[in-house]
């Protein structure tokens, strides 16, 4: 995969320094990876708070780091310093590289698109975060939609190596093969794939937990189900997937692709990830989910 995508990667353009728009999970992650791996990032939300916490999040993920011998003491305020919170557009026209990571509501995210398209450079990449919504829906916010395309990563971001860098209809080759780059630069394994519902990989995540709410459904203990999956080697089962993901995230991507493959991911009666988002049962989030944490 490393080999395919530096071989798509050779028309990208330099990466020197690049933004995050929202500083939530993904955005906090995003920051942190991208200036470990030496490349600068502005980090911008419309709240202080938001700031603050992706730079706390930050600061424990380096001391982490630093407690298993995997960076030296000093290190941590030069990856620090690499971080740059921002309430405002300023430094935004010497930009290569947008990754938009706001919340998922497409009305939101297109003002936001157009709004930062306005402060950065013609040449200058945009990629969006987005889980569920099309990037060609959000590519219509744009003047240059050419130097637009998904970038899809999961959470928690320093933890999984994948990223899905999505072509949009009007994506250049150069906007592809530049957020390929960035994804390398960042040590992750980019694939390159179309825009659809759940895109690659909740496509296929989606189609499981379908398999897992019907077990559930007849009967199956989710415990049991989780322990299974595990002794087959994987490194979690479903329900404590889905407290990881999330009740509310989990129940929103579900409604996405029954939308989009109503023959193959709609259920007929409500499921497992339902009952427990109606009663309130998030997942970690909010301390229980399938289980308790304290
Ligand atoms: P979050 O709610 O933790 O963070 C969103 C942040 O965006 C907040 O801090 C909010 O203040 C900020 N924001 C809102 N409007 C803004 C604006 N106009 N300008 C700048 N910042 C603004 O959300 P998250 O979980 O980090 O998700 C962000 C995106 O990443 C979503 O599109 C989501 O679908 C996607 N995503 C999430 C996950 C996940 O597991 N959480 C995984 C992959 C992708």
């Amino acid at each position: 995969l490393k080999r395919l995508a530096r071989k798509q990667s050779k028309d990208a353009l330099p990466v020197k320094h690049s933004a995050v728009l929202g500083a939530g999970i993904m955005g906090g992650g995003i920051a942190y990876q991208s200036a470990s791996n030496g490349v600068s990032i502005t980090m911008k939300d419309i709240r202080e708070e938001a700031l603050e916490a992706g730079l706390d999040e930050a600061g424990k993920l380096l001391k982490k780091q630093i407690q298993r011998g995997k960076l030296k003491p000093e290190g941590m305020a030069t990856v620090l310093n690499a971080i740059q919170p921002a309430l405002s557009y300023g430094e935004f026209g010497k930009v290569d590289l947008v990754v938009e990571a706001v919340v998922e509501n497409p009305k939101v995210k297109m003002s936001v698109l157009t709004e930062v398209e306005a402060q950065v450079s013609d040449d200058t990449i945009i990629t969006t975060n987005t889980s569920t919504i099309s990037v060609d829906l959000l590519s219509t916010a744009l003047k240059r939609p050419e130097n637009f395309c998904g970038m899809h990563f999961f959470n928690p971001v320093h933890r999984m190596p994948l990223v899905e860098v999505i072509r949009a209809k009007t994506s250049s080759e150069q906007a592809i093969a530049t957020t390929v780059a960035y994804a390398l630069a960042m040590r992750k394994t980019p694939i390159v794939v179309n825009d659809c519902p759940g895109f690659l990989i909740n496509r296929i995540l989606f189609a499981y937990f379908g398999g897992f709410n019907k077990l559930v459904a007849d009967g199956g203990d989710f415990m049991a189900i989780d322990k299974a999956l595990e002794r087959f080697g994987w490194p979690m089962g479903p329900a404590y997937l889905l407290d990881v993901v999330g009740m509310d995230t989990g129940k929103h991507a579900a409604g996405v692709m029954a939308e989009g493959f109503p023959d193959r991911m709609a259920s007929e009666s409500k499921t497992i990830i339902d009952a427990l988002f109606d009663a309130e049962r998030l997942g970690q989030k909010n301390g229980k989910g399938f289980y308790k944490y304290e």
